[in-house]
Formats: C-alpha cells, sequence, structure tokens
C-alpha cells in the first residue's frame, strides 16, 4: 500500500507550523516550526520520530525556510510525498469546504484580502513559495472559516443595513472551523453515535477561543464573526464589547483606530483584566497566591464562555454533549469546572475525579453519570487538513 503523506503547513506572519501526516499513523513523522523570520534569529526547530532538532536559518523569509523544510521532509517520506495542505485563515463565502489549488483559487483567495488583511498575504506567501519549491505535487487550501459556512442566515446576519453584506461582505464567518469539525467527529465515534445524526456544543479554547453549536456534522452558530475578535474573553482578545466602545474611546481619549483596534485585539481579554498575563497556567497559579486580578480574568473568562455555550444551545434541538478542547479546554479542570457551574440550568454536571484526570492529551468523559455528556478531546487541526487533502486528492484521482 502506497503511504499518504502529507505535509502541511500554516503561515503565520513571522513564522510556519508545518507537520508530515500519515493518517494511518497516530503521530506526525516529522513536525516543527520555523519562527521570528525575517530577522536575524530565524531558527527552525522540528522533532523527526520523536529526535528533536533545530537550526539557525539567519534572515530567512518564508520561502527559504520551506527551502530549508525541503530535505527534511524528503528524507522523513523518502521522496514519497503524495500532496501538500495549507491552512488558511479566510475562504469567505465562497470557499464550503477545502479546495485544490490552480490559479483561478490563488486568485479568489487574493479577493478576500480585506476580509483578513494581516493573514491572507502571508498564507499566500506560504501556497505560492510551496508551489515554486513542489511544482510537481498538488496543493489544497483547507480554510478556517469553510466549515460554518452551513449556519443560516439568521445566524451568519449582523442587523445592519443590508447593502454592508450584499456589497461588502459584513457577516458572522466564524474561526477554528478546522478544530470544531475535527472534534465534533471525534466525539460523534467517541460516543458510537453516526456523526450525521448528533448534536454537539463545543469549546475550543487556546489564545483564540470559540464556542460551536454542531448538529447533524454541521456548524449551525458560532461565536466567531466577522474577525476572530468576536465573543469570547480570549488571550488578549476582549470578545464582545459595546459596539460604541470604538467611537466612545475615540472620542473621549482621542484614540486613533489603529490604537483601538491594537488595545482590543493585543491588551486586553485575560492579559488587559488580570494586568498579568495572557498565559491560562500564570493565571491559575497566581489566583492559588491570591492574585486579584488573575482571579477576575478567571471568573470573566469562565461566565462569557458559559453564557456564550447557553447561548449557542438555541441552535440545538437536543444535546449530544459538550466537549471541552484547545490548551486551555485540554488542560485545565478548573476552566471546565468553573464554566460548567454556571451551566445548572441545562442540568450539566461533572464528576471531580474524572475531570482532574483527563489533562495533558487524555481524552474522555468527565460529567457525572445521568447527567449530559461533557467530553475532553484532544483538537488535531494538522490531522483534519491532512484528511481534508487527502479526501480532495482521492476525488480527483477516481
Ligand atoms: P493556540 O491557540 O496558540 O494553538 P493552545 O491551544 O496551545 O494555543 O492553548 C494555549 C493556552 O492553553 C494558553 O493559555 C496556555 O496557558 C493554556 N494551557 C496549556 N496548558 C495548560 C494547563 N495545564 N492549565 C491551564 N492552561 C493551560
Amino acid at each position: 500500500m502506497q503511504p499518504s503523506n502529507i505535509l502541511v503547513i500554516n503561515c503565520g506572519s513571522s513564522s510556519i507550523k508545518f507537520a508530515l501526516v500519515n493518517p494511518s499513523e497516530s503521530d506526525f513523522t516529522l513536525s516543527g516550526l520555523a519562527e521570528r523570520l525575517g530577522s536575524a534569529d530565524a531558527v527552525l526547530h522540528w522533532q523527526h520520530r520523536g529526535s528533536k532538532d533545530s537550526k539557525p536559518i539567519a534572515n530567512a523569509d518564508h520561502r527559504l525556510a520551506l527551502a530549508e523544510l525541503l530535505p527534511l521532509v524528503e528524507h522523513a517520506t523518502q521522496g514519497k510525498l503524495l500532496g501538500i495542505g495549507h491552512r488558511v485563515v479566510h475562504g469567505g463565502e465562497h470557499f464550503t469546504a477545502a479546495s485544490r489549488i490552480d490559479s483561478k483559487a490563488l486568485q479568489q483567495i487574493k479577493s478576500l484580502e480585506p476580509l483578513a488583511p494581516l493573514h491572507i498575504p502571508v498564507n499566500l506567501q506560504g501556497i505560492e513559495a510551496a508551489i515554486k519549491l513542489f511544482p510537481e505535487l498538488p496543493q489544497v487550501a483547507v480554510f478556517d472559516t469553510a466549515f460554518h459556512q452551513s449556519l443560516p442566515e439568521h445566524a451568519f446576519r449582523y442587523a445592519l443595513p443590508e447593502a454592508l453584506y450584499r456589497q461588502h461582505g459584513v457577516r458572522r464567518y466564524g474561526f477554528h472551523g478546522t478544530s470544531h469539525r475535527y472534534v465534533s467527529a471525534q466525539a460523534a465515534s467517541f460516543s458510537g453515535l453516526a456523526y450525521g445524526d448528533s448534536s454537539w456544543l463545543i469549546a475550543h479554547l487556546g489564545n483564540g477561543c470559540s464556542t460551536c453549536a454542531v448538529v447533524n456534522g454541521q456548524s449551525r452558530d458560532t461565536s466567531m464573526g466577522l474577525t476572530p475578535l468576536e465573543g469570547l474573553v480570549m488571550g488578549t482578545r476582549s470578545g464582545d464589547v459595546d459596539p460604541n466602545l470604538h467611537s466612545h474611546l475615540a472620542k473621549t481619549l482621542g484614540w486613533s483606530l489603529d490604537e483601538i483596534d491594537r488595545v482590543l485585539n493585543q491588551e486586553s481579554g485575560v492579559l488587559g483584566l488580570s494586568g498579568l498575563s495572557n498565559d491560562m497556567r500564570t493565571l491559575e497559579q497566581a489566583r492559588e497566591q491570591g492574585h486579584v486580578g488573575a482571579t477576575l480574568a478567571i471568573e470573566v473568562f469562565c461566565y462569557r464562555l458559559a453564557k456564550s455555550l447557553a447561548s449557542m444551545s438555541c441552535a440545538l434541538t437536543r444535546l449530544d454533549g459538550l466537549v471541552f478542547t484547545g490548551g486551555i479546554g485540554e488542560n485545565s479542570p478548573l476552566i471546565r469546572n468553573k464554566t460548567v457551574e454556571h451551566l445548572k440550568l441545562l442540568n450539566i454536571q461533572l464528576d471531580r475525579e474524572a475531570n482532574a484526570l483527563c489533562v495533558r492529551g487524555v481524552a474522555g468523559p468527565i460529567h457525572t453519570q445521568g447527567h449530559p455528556r461533557v467530553l475532553v478531546i484532544p483538537t488535531n487541526e494538522e490531522r483534519q487538513i491532512a484528511l481534508d487533502t487527502l479526501g480532495l486528492l482521492k476525488q480527483h484521482t477516481s
């Protein structure tokens, strides 16, 4: 049988995360990170079948970093690489699923730049560099927004003049779609339910956080909107605020739009509330020692998360389970417990011991018997991107 190796590439503004995924194996063959790209400190870190290594790549840009990756990938696959899957942050309304990258798809991705001005250009840089380096390989784009294209109009429209939607694309798109899809499908299989006949609330809690209602394998509502700022309190992002806040800050403090954007995206969330850190581990330790700001940040984070989950339940007709995932969701019994304490009206209750056990990659149920199912399931976006890429390549060859 031919090995199904897919290289998954995720380009950020100054970094590239990569993984070589063989879907028939549970661990990645090769994975790593090129970081601080464009600076003298640029470095490539990788892990190949358990052994770690790194190499300075001073002043490398995305293209050079990918070129450094090439021999590692060739060595790890013995030349047997089937294709490349690229994570692309925004697919607008055009991309409702993963798409093979050709010149038309590239044009369409370019046209979405106004919706994600920071991310689309770096995603494109990664794609273009990969096409040059691996011209013979099929390349596939997998979009963070695509899973949410099934939202009904009453969930994706803002109460704004229609022209803003029709002419300028102002609507709710949602993000983290790859994670919500992977985790909800895993939850169904874990519970012995058919994915196409199941109903889930998902809390993806990483540096960015979002909730999602998944019904019969489709996203029906999600907490992020036009941009990944809407919704939950996050590491450095405010989540929902009064929509008049921009004009209030501009008028009362004379702040520019750029300053307001920076504060809401980079200086708010649990970092802003605590005055200490955006990292939940640090905040949990500080709370133990009585830090007032950290205690408040955790309370607000959990209450707002519970409120979002309760509102997402409007999209369900039954609840097969609530799933926690992402760095915080997978590792923090405290956050899971505090959140669920606000969800008593949904009859959700955790088993203290099971909750404590599900950390560091351990998946499982954490609810009390006789109460709605609550699961901890580690997300794996790279694996889902590889599966989507492989699925598309198989369609093309069959
Ligand atoms: P990203 O969105 O960048 O992929 P992750 O999913 O890795 O982020 O999540 C990062 C968050 O997970 C950080 O806030 C980190 O503190 C938190 N986290 C990781 N381990 C723990 C833990 N043991 N307890 C609490 N929070 C944790």
